[in-house]
């Protein structure tokens, strides 16, 4: 059991912020109160953009740090709650003078630089959509989200250009590009483009936040599902309840923390976590722009004295591989809470944390469409290592049969279903209000998870419902890559499925049958998983390539990725009676 602070003992929270009476908790907690914690617009509506900067401008925050921004190149920028809300209120002033109004779809493709943030606040201050895309997509999930969405304004920077400019042609709405130069890198805008740089030096700094109401869209983020391409999952204003309260009691975070979110903001953790609960509690945290590298960031936590830390089941497994000789160069004495979220987190990786950071990482589960932690590891009861933990207060989760009719008996396997509705909920699938139905029965919301509760309430991940692969925390639609596959010329058909990965949790292993003239070889499977990279993203794009004469298929010629993986894992094939002869 971890040790109680000062500032846990004495706090003035309405809900106990130890949650070490689990039960007692729950029974008291009342979203309503989360809404009085909050601050409304001047006008009375509600917007996250607010919540998370102005409205500490009203406070001694004010000139706070809000964000540390370690760039490539030893570079290192700060920004604090006041800079934020003047830069944000002059990109929501370039957005209107683009003529950008209410409900329109604004996106983003940029690495992790300041101007991401700034884009993001500004678009949701204008009372837009936003719609962060991960800069390392391709240019079809780059088409894919923007065409579905009907985005009217891209921002990105003159590095990812090429891949817009392959696919502008076939998105009608897209009006205009707004390009954020960095790096200063050699460019000149083409027609359509705008240099963020030009268009922020000559607008005002004042701005009067759109009135947006709790239901107002704010944000979407596109996931994969097992048939079809990416469902953009759309948020409004009010998941800022959920994000703000689960960041202050399931991250812990405090106003003297330092705080590191390791996700980009492509992804639902990189701007639930990454943006709108540290901000919203008025806590600084720290933004790098590189990727991964084990040493850079135990420097990182070293350098700014993190003392909370949100990050994955992957990483976690890397800095493990590097072992405790890595760990042991740094001064890490900062960290007091760390966290994990996006694939089950092993117990070993529970372990070897307490071992040599003296504590241990929180396991915590929720998805996109729930927009917020929905079941958690508290920091002040004992973490059961392998499991999620248990629901927030406030959120009511069950395991259910496969009618969700009824709960399953404890310890068995079954569903993962939520109660709904809760604050941060996702409102729709863009455009697809049907599959957004079918998401929901019997008042219960199905995750597409499945899992187990123990006798002490505890849930345990089993594994998906459907075929998604989860590859470092990542979800891949087997549906997008084999769309992408038989896009390649000697691609016939193609199948895929995801195989256990010790690193990764999971990676995509394609099979493949070639058209007429083409021979299998290893060229040939580089070639393939070369074309897929870039059309998608390294996640999605194959580890494995197998090719195969003709592909098992039904009777009406769907590929059986489940006879493809029973095979691959040496499972017992089942019902194969619908295989075509
Ligand atoms: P995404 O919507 O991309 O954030 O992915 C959500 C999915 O990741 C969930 O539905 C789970 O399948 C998986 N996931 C997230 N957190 C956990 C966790 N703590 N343990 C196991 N699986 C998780």
């Amino acid at each position: 059991m971890d040790e109680l602070r000062d500032d846990q003992k004495n706090n003035d929270f309405r809900v106990p912020p130890n949650l070490s009476d689990y039960e007692k908790t729950r029974s008291e907690f009342r979203w309503e109160d989360i809404h009085e914690e909050l601050d409304f617009l001047p006008g009375g509506g509600l917007n996250l953009a607010y919540e998370a900067i102005d409205r500490h401008l009203k406070t001694d925050k004010k000139d706070k740090v809000a964000l540390i921004w370690d760039g490539k190149g030893k570079v290192e920028e700060k920004y604090t709650f006041a800079d934020l809300s003047l830069l944000t209120n002059q990109f929501a002033n370039v957005l209107n003078s683009l003529g950008v109004s209410k409900g329109d779809r604004v996106f983003t493709y940029l690495d992790r630089v300041p101007e991401l943030y700034i884009s993001i606040i500004g678009i949701v201050k204008a009372g837009a959509v936003v719609g962060p895309l991960f800069s390392a997509f391709g240019t079809e999930a780059i088409k894919d989200r923007l065409l579905d969405s009907g985005a009217k304004v891209l921002v990105t920077c003159p590095e990812l250009l090429h891949n817009v400019d392959a696919v502008k042609a076939d998105l009608p709405a897209l009006e205009k590009i707004i390009v954020v130069n960095k790096h200063n890198v050699p460019y000149t805008p083409k027609e359509n483009e705008i240099s963020y740089e030009q268009a922020m030096s000559e607008a005002s700094t004042e701005y009067e936040i759109c009135q947006t109401t709790k239901e107002d869209y704010s944000i979407m983020h596109y996931t994969s599902g097992t048939t079809g391409k990416p469902k953009g999952a759309a948020h409004v204003h009010e998941a800022i309840v959920g994000h703000y309260a689960t960041a202050k009691y399931v991250l812990d975070l405090h106003a003297d923390d330092i705080y590191w979110c390791t996700a980009d903001p492509g992804w639902v953790t990189g701007t639930s976590y990454g943006i709108f609960g540290p901000w919203s509690n008025g806590v600084t945290q720290l933004v790098s722009e590189q990727g991964f590298v084990v040493s850079h960031w135990y420097d990182l936590i070293t350098k700014y004295r993190v003392t909370v830390w949100y990050t994955a089941p992957t990483a976690i497994r890397m800095l493990m591989k590097y072992g405790e000789k890595e760990v042991k160069k740094h001064d890490l004495s900062s960290l007091r809470y760390i966290n994990s979220v996006g694939e089950p987190l092993n117990p070993e990786a529970v372990t070897w944390s307490k071992d040599v950071f003296g504590i241990a990482f929180h396991d915590n589960w929720w998805q996109t469409e729930t927009g917020c932690i929905q079941i958690a590891n508290y920091p002040i009861q004992d973490i059961k290592p392998g499991s999620m933990g248990r629901p927030f207060p406030g959120v009511t989760a069950a395991i259910m049969n496969d009618d969700f009719s009824q709960a399953m008996p404890c310890g068995e396997e079954g569903h993962l279903c939520l109660k709904y509705p809760w604050p941060s909920m996702f409102r729709t699938y863009w455009n697809k209000k049907e599959l957004y139905d079918s998401r929901f029965k019997n008042g219960w919301y199905i995750t597409g998870d499945k899992a187990r509760q123990d006798a002490d309430g505890y849930f345990h991940f089993v594994g998906r419902a459907d075929d998604v692969i989860n590859v470092a925390g990542h979800l891949v639609g087997p549906f997008e890559v084999e769309s992408a596959l038989v896009e390649h010329p000697a691609v016939a058909e193609a199948g895929v499925i995801g195989v256990p990965d010790p690193l990764r949790m999971e990676v995509v292993k394609a099979f493949v049958s070639l058209r007429d003239g083409f021979e299998a070889s290893p060229h040939l499977k580089l070639e393939i998983k070369k074309f897929v990279t870039e059309k998608l993203d390294a996640n999605s794009a194959p580890k494995d390539i197998e090719i195969l004469p003709t592909l098992p298929k039904t009777r009406s010629g769907k590929i059986m990725r489940r006879l493809l993986k029973a095979r691959e894992l040496g499972l017992p094939e089942g019902d194969t009676s619908t295989l075509e002869e």
